[in-house]
């Protein structure tokens, strides 16, 4: 995992990807989705480059 990446989850089927920027299409869904940073800021999930599970399981 890339620390100069953030975690980004689409809200609309869940997929999960590690890019500086949200693409503007889902590579799962192909829907234009609002992407979600689930990427972890905090040492309780690991910090940069990282998962945060709390915000990554909210739909
Ligand atoms: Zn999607």
């Amino acid at each position: 995992m890339e620390e100069n990446k953030n975690w980004w989850k689409c809200s609309n089927c869940g997929y999960l990807l590690q890019e500086a920027e949200p693409p503007e299409t889902c590579p799962s869904c192909k829907q234009k989705c609002a992407f979600i940073d689930t990427t972890c800021y905090t040492p309780e999930c690991g910090g940069p480059g990282n998962i945060d599970p709390k915000i990554a399981q909210n739909k």
